[in-house]
């Protein structure tokens, strides 16, 4: 594991929320005195799920269970300080970190959390945990605003408006949750002023992926909504002139391979079209989505990555060089990590 935390990386695709450490989690869930729906529940399969889900809302209903725990500012500052620590120390160089206010102030509050924290309180402790992480580690990270669809067209208004309000603190916007919202969404989002990335092309009980048109939502994020990145995509498969309609575009698929296989989106690592893709120049990069969840942090994604589809460390690191023009972040902040990706590519290639 050691050559593979060494490997210098860039990681676009991460949830905060999806990124708690399970000790951070079990110590807020016992601080409040919580208990699961089952209380035979084992706490860590509950949180960590040792094998995937269903499909994509059973996963995200997973996600879901430690929004009881956002009671406090510190807690959003400890976590978001910690997954910025987890990443450095797996050798991620850039990393954009992505939250979803609505998510963490949900409103109205469930019977959950009577109290939840402000937008503005949340940013604001999640702001402070980065700013620390980024003194005390080796690591430059962003941080891009996501409006959930699910939660409805007033939430994502609330949360269009939030993130142009703040976009001196965010580098980028995602758009999450169903992709047959997309529609309806885009002008709700459209004059943030922000980069765009869309979550589709991931879903299988998607209206689209039903009806065997997945492709449909990636082309629409693309060509309607100015989308530069997609948040997965993998649903793309091993179709060739979609492909090519994406390289054509310049697009970046931001891939997680261990999600896609939780979520349902492929049947297995093996299925997945990750190598189809490298083989055909398309731009993708290596992500975790929600390693609190899967419980597969970067560096074992890149272990198992290479040990089931033979990526190997040169491959990674083109992987990450296209992650890194890609990136939502001003140039200026990319041009150490790029000498980094340079030279460890030279020492790959021997
Ligand atoms: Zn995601």
């Amino acid at each position: 594991m050691d050559q593979w935390k060494a490997l210098p990386k860039v990681e676009l695709h991460c949830h905060l929320e999806g990124a708690v450490r399970l000790s951070t989690i079990l110590h807020y869930w016992h601080k409040y005195g919580l208990q699961t729906e089952d209380h035979e529940a084992d706490l860590k399969d509950y949180f960590q799920p040792s094998r995937p889900l269903p499909n994509l809302s059973a996963f995200l209903s997973v996600f879901g269970r430690s929004q009881v725990l956002y009671r406090e500012a510190e807690f959003f500052r400890r976590i978001a300080y910690e997954v910025c620590e987890d990443k450095a120390r797996d050798g991620v160089q850039l990393l954009e970190l992505r939250y979803a206010p609505a998510h963490c102030s949900p409103d109205p509050p469930p019977a959950s959390l009577p109290h939840p924290l402000s937008y503005d309180e949340v940013l604001g402790a999640v702001a402070e945990g980065i700013r620390e992480a980024e003194k005390k580690f080796d690591i430059e990270v962003g941080l891009i605003c996501l409006a959930v669809s699910t939660l409805g067209a007033d939430s994502v208004k609330k949360t269009a408006e939030f993130a142009a309000i703040h976009r001196d603190m965010f580098c980028g916007l995602d758009v999450a949750g169903s992709e047959d919202d997309l529609e309806w969404c885009w002008p709700l989002v459209k004059g943030v002023g922000l980069p765009l990335t869309v979550h589709c092309g991931q879903d299988i009980c998607s209206r689209a992926a039903m009806e065997g048109r997945a492709k449909d939502n990636v082309r629409f994020a693309v060509e309607q909504m100015g989308a530069t990145r997609i948040g997965h995509g993998v649903l793309v498969g091993r179709d060739e002139a979609m492909v090519e309609w994406l390289n054509e575009r310049d697009v970046l698929l931001e891939l997680s391979v261990t999600s896609n296989v939780f979520t349902g989106a492929v049947k297995s690592v093996e299925a997945h079209p990750l190598p189809f893709f490298l083989s055909k120049g398309l731009r993708v990069c290596v992500n975790t989505d929600d390693p609190g969840v899967t419980g597969s942090g970067i560096a074992e994604e890149y272990a198992m990555l290479n040990a089931r589809l033979g990526i190997s460390e040169a491959d990674f690191l083109l992987t990450s060089i296209d992650a890194l023009r890609g990136s939502f972040l001003p140039d200026d902040r990319k041009v150490r990590v790029r000498e980094r990706l340079d030279c460890a590519l030279a020492a790959a290639r021997g």
